[in-house]
């Protein structure tokens, strides 16, 4: 029997939409941000009466059902790095399993994780996905609840450690769309890496709460403006989703 619990908002064996292929998702419970439009606010406090508590073996039994159909594993939230030893532990675990060693073990993360953190997951995480939602601090702040400083060290952090996947752009119009903001946040990314792949997550009211609620949803034509810009300026690779 293996140490430490999890505590987890829900399992998902089958997703094709937390990272590539089709992937066995973990969403772990608890998140330091407060999003304005968080689409799952019930994940957000620390504890939950409908979470639950998940060791490391019950979450390989569970994994084990769904390995013949998956691709790898990827651990959401939440925030997944707020309960990182358990994480780095269930990764450990899979790449010591002779039948789960062949998954790609991935991280979802707001990027509100110091680079201790980073460096003590590297060796059995094949990448992290982080969410940019602001690069102005203040717009940051105001949209999440927190400074954007922890966020912008994990994504050049993770660079480093050749560990990130992908940079996820929540783009809000009205709030941090504009072509000068999408330009200096194309300029600071390819300053880290010009190969960087980016995804766009365009703003859609179903689930925020107040005042979220009440702003205007992205369209395509604003998807086509985002990727144009951000093309531009170098970004070579844009992931629609
Ligand atoms: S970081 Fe994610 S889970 Fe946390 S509040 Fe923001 S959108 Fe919600």
């Amino acid at each position: 029997m293996r140490a430490g619990q999890a505590l987890v908002a829900d399992v998902v064996p089958f997703s094709w939409v937390d990272g590539p292929g089709n992937r066995f998702a973990l969403f772990l419970q608890g998140c330091g941000f407060d999003c304005l439009a968080c689409h799952n606010p019930q994940t957000i406090p620390d504890d939950s009466v409908h979470a639950q508590k998940l060791s490391v073996d019950d979450v390989l039994a569970r994994l084990r059902e769904a390995v013949p159909f998956v691709t790898g594993i990827t651990v959401s939230g939440g925030e997944a790095t707020r309960q990182w030893p358990f994480v780095r532990e269930l990764f450990v675990a899979i790449r010591e399993s002779s039948d789960l060693r062949h998954l790609s073990t991935m991280v979802d993360s707001n990027g509100d994780a110091s680079a201790q953190v980073w460096q003590d997951l590297a060796p059995v995480m094949d990448g992290a996905m982080i969410d940019l939602k602001a690069l102005d601090p203040d717009v940051h702040r105001y949209l999440t609840g927190r400074d954007n400083d922890v966020v912008l060290a994990s994504i050049r952090t993770l660079a480093e450690l050749d560990r990130l996947a992908e940079v996820r752009l929540l783009l809000v119009p009205g709030r941090n769309d504009s072509d000068d903001v999408l330009a200096r946040t194309a300029d600071w990314l390819v300053g880290i890496d010009p190969n960087i792949s980016v995804r766009l997550n365009l703003f859609a009211t179903h689930g925020v709460r107040s005042p979220a609620k009440g702003w205007t949803a992205a369209t395509s034509a604003d998807r086509a403006r985002y990727e144009a810009v951000l093309t531009n300026r170098g970004l070579t690779i844009v992931t629609a989703s």
